[in-house]
């Protein structure tokens, strides 16, 4: 960190981030300290967080109880192989995870990222029905619009168009797709609301091990939020076409919707879940497939009689301990009423953008505001005028939109909403 331009410019010709080139002329900021809701640039200016590092740093960042929790068990054990090794936090949290998910889901997985969790959703799913003597059921039925990760089998069930990665087609297993829900969340959905996902399932049931969606909000493929009776509706087809439930709560999982799980709106209860992203806090990279006994057994059982999946890094003890701490701030706080006093103030801090001829539509639903736009934002334009607003926002697309964590006051939080509400005005985008 000696000379500050120069590490900033070998950033720019060597080192890539999400979704970027080399040598790009879009702004990369410097980022040497968090604390709170607040990110510290390398010259000093602290911007308030509105997005939770995506959707992960529900408590902030340098949490004390957090800190304490990872030097705690650096103390012991950085890590260790899971194989033929099992370790303190990683039970304690796999029972921690069983308990306060749906109550048929018994066995945990655990993985490095929100991607592998969902490779190892897939790979349960068709060893499942392998077992069973299915083993025709290969493929996957999922909803157009989503976004499950961008691993090769994850990415097979992300949006063919807008999910980033069409030029991938030919390398990619074929899936199945439905039509995204049209019936929005707040409203009834009847059974026609499902009719393309029911005559998939007709159709192609037999080829098909597990529909996989996002429960009640479509994350990164667009930033929907749908009607629960159109996941119950699923639950029932699944059922009726001898079909599994997956369901990816990486982004929806704790508490970020208003209900601890997403799939709680609905009270449907699926046969694997994939969580991730906020399960540390954002403190460090960690995610987990849990899934039924039934399933567990019937892989365990069966042939070769092994799940074939296994990280390097599985159950990282870090990781897991920082997952503890993470959900015991979450549990121990009134999270509910914080997620609903975030709703409110996102609602009335946002609304005034209902009013601007740019926007095509403002939505709300538990600590997530959208203000979606009638064309995609300039990115080069756009991200200067929200640091000079002194807040931290990454809007994608059409997409301008706040996420913040569940640890911020209401005056920063009043800040965060005026500076969209300014930027979608005022800044040339
Ligand atoms: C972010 C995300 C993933 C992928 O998680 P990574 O940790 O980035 O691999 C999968 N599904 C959903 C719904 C996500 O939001």
């Amino acid at each position: 960190m000696s000379d500050k331009n120069d590490w900033i410019a070998f950033d720019k010709q060597h080192v890539w981030h999400p979704y970027s080139a080399i040598g790009a002329d879009l702004p990369t900021y410097p980022v040497v300290g968090a604390k709170g809701v607040r990110l510290r640039l390398a010259d000093g200016r602290e911007l308030i967080d509105g997005m939770s590092s995506w959707w992960c740093a529900i408590h902030g960042y340098n949490h004390p109880q957090m800190n304490q929790a990872i030097r705690a068990q650096l103390d012991e054990m950085a890590h260790v192989m899971f194989g033929g090794l099992t370790h303190p936090p990683a039970v304690a949290l796999a029972r921690k995870l069983v308990e306060i998910t749906p109550a048929t889901l018994q066995t945990v997985f655990f993985s490095d990222s929100g991607s592998v969790s969902v490779e190892v959703a897939m790979k349960m799913a068709i060893q499942y029905w392998h077992d069973k003597g299915v083993p025709a059921k290969q493929h996957f039925l999922t909803i157009r619009k989503g976004y499950h990760g961008d691993t090769f089998g994850a990415m097979s069930v992300c949006d063919p168009v807008t999910g980033m990665h069409s030029l991938f087609a030919d390398a990619m297993t074929q899936q199945f797709f439905a039509d995204a829900p049209t019936c929005f969340f707040g409203h009834p959905c009847n059974r026609d609301g499902a009719k393309s996902m029911e005559a998939q399932l007709r159709e192609n049931h037999e080829q098909i091990a597990a529909v996989i969606l996002e429960p009640i909000v479509q994350g990164t493929g667009g930033m929907r939020f749908y009607s629960l009776e159109y996941l119950q509706e699923v639950r029932r087809l699944c059922d009726q076409y001898g079909v599994l439930l997956i369901l990816d709560e990486i982004a929806t999982g704790f508490g970020r919707t208003g209900k601890l799980f997403a799939c709680e709106h609905a009270g449907v209860t699926p046969d694997i879940m994939c969580v991730g992203k906020s399960l540390t806090g954002g403190y460090m990279s960690l995610a987990a497939t849990l899934t039924t006994e039934e399933i567990s057994k019937t892989i365990s059982e069966g042939e070769p009689g092994l799940f074939m999946h296994g990280p390097t890094f599985m159950a990282n003890p870090l990781a897991c301990s920082a997952a503890l701490a993470s959900l015991e701030l979450l549990l121990e706080t009134p999270w509910q009423k914080r997620i609903s006093d975030i709703e409110e103030d996102l609602k009335q801090g946002l609304a005034p953008c209902r009013e601007l001829p740019q926007v095509e539509e403002v939505r709300v639903l538990g600590a997530i505001g959208v203000v979606e736009m009638k064309r995609p934002v300039e990115m080069r334009t756009i991200q200067p005028c929200f640091v000079e607003a002194g807040v931290w926002v990454r809007p994608f697309g059409k997409l301008v939109y706040l996420m913040p964590p569940y640890v911020i006051s209401r005056e920063d939080l009043d800040t965060l909403t005026r500076a969209v509400v300014q930027v979608v005005e005022k800044c040339p985008i």
